[in-house]
C-alpha cells in the first residue's frame, strides 16, 4: 500500500525534514509544498537539503515518484478578471516545475483555479490559454490537475472539466490528474460505488492519467460543494470505504496521500496510516489524541 501524508517543509532541515517526518508516521509516500502555500516566496533549492532527502528516501526504499509536490493554492490560472493573477500563475508555475525537477520529484499537484466573477466556460478556456503559455523545459515533471469540490467558483469539480482542459493543452503529455476523495464526494460523486466512479473517470479522462490520490474523509455530505476535510473514519465517507479505496487493486501503484486535519494540534497521520494498513478502525485513538 503506497500511503503517505502531507508533511511540513521548514527550517532547518527542509525537504530532508519532510522525509524524516513521513518516516516517523510509517509512510512510504509524502507530499510537500516548496514554501508557504499562500505566498510565492521560495528558498533556493540549494539550501533545502535535497541531497540528504534523496539519500534518506533511497535508504528506506522509497522511490522518488512517491514524493509529491503541491503547488501553492494562490496560483489561479482560471482568473480572467485580473490578468495579472493569471500571469503570475504562469510565471510561478514555471518556477514550481523547475523546483519540482530540481528536488527530483515527478508529480506536481495543481488546483485548476476559480473563475471568480465570470462563468465556468470562461474559466476553463482561461486555464487552457494560460497553461498553454507555460514553457515546459522539464519533461520529467507531470502536472496533476486536482479534482475539486466545486466550492465557490472552482473549476474542475466534474471529470468533464479536466478532460476538456487536458484535451486542449498543447503539452497534454506533461499533465495528469490527482483524485481527491473529499473533493469528489463534495462535488457529488457517489464514492460508495467506487468502481463505477473509476469507470466513469476512465471513460472521460482515462485511468492512465491518474497519478495521485488524496485520501481524505469529508465533513460534508455528497454534493455539498464545500471542501472540508475530515479525519479517516470520522466523516461522511467512513473508514470502510476509505480503506477499500486505499486497497483498490486498480490504484495499487498510485500514492495515496492523507490531507486530514490535525487533532488537538497534533498530526494524526501515524495512527491513520496504521489503521489503513491494518484495516482496523480505532476511533478512540483519534478521539483521545
Ligand atoms: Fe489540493
Ligand atoms: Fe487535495
Ligand atoms: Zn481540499
Amino acid at each position: 500500500m503506497i500511503l503517505g501524508c502531507h508533511v511540513q517543509m521548514k527550517a532547518p532541515l527542509y525537504v530532508e525534514g519532510s522525509v524524516k517526518e513521513a518516516l516517523e508516521y510509517g509512510a512510504n509516500a509524502l507530499m510537500l509544498y516548496t514554501g508557504a502555500p499562500q505566498n510565492t516566496r521560495r528558498k533556493e533549492i540549494s539550501e533545502m537539503h535535497v541531497e540528504q532527502a534523496r539519500d534518506l528516501m533511497k535508504e528506506n526504499g522509497i522511490p522518488m515518484e512517491h514524493m509529491i509536490v503541491h503547488a501553492p493554492y494562490i496560483i489561479n490560472p482560471a482568473n480572467s478578471v485580473k490578468p495579472e493573477v493569471a500571469e503570475l500563475a504562469v510565471e510561478f508555475l514555471e518556477k514550481e516545475i523547475e523546483r519540482t525537477h530540481e528536488i527530483g520529484a515527478r508529480y506536481l499537484v495543481l488546483h485548476p483555479g476559480s473563475f471568480t466573477t465570470t462563468d465556468l466556460e470562461t474559466g476553463i478556456s482561461t486555464i487552457i490559454s494560460q497553461l498553454n503559455k507555460v514553457s515546459y523545459r522539464y519533461d520529467d515533471v507531470i502536472i496533476c490537475l486536482e479534482t475539486m469540490a466545486g466550492k465557490g467558483s472552482e473549476v474542475g469539480f466534474r471529470f468533464e472539466h479536466l478532460a476538456e482542459i487536458l484535451e486542449k493543452l498543447n503539452h497534454t503529455e506533461q499533465y495528469g490528474v490527482c483524485f481527491d476523495t473529499c473533493h469528489t464526494n463534495d462535488a457529488g460523486y457517489d464514492l460508495c460505488a467506487f468502481d463505477d466512479v473509476l469507470d466513469e473517470f476512465d471513460r472521460i479522462i482515462g485511468l492512465k492519467k491518474l497519478h495521485v490520490v488524496h485520501l481524505n474523509d469529508s465533513k460534508n455530505s455528497r454534493g455539498a460543494r464545500k471542501d472540508r476535510h475530515e479525519n479517516i473514519g470520522l466523516g461522511t465517507l467512513g473508514f470502510d470505504l476509505l480503506h477499500q479505496i486505499a486497497c483498490c487493486p486498480r490504484l495499487s501503484n498510485i500514492p495515496k496521500i492523507l490531507e486530514t486535519p490535525y487533532i488537538n494540534k497534533k498530526p494524526p497521520y501515524k495512527y491513520e496510516i496504521e489503521m489503513l494498513r491494518k484495516g482496523v478502525f480505532e476511533k478512540e485513538i483519534l478521539l483521545n489524541m
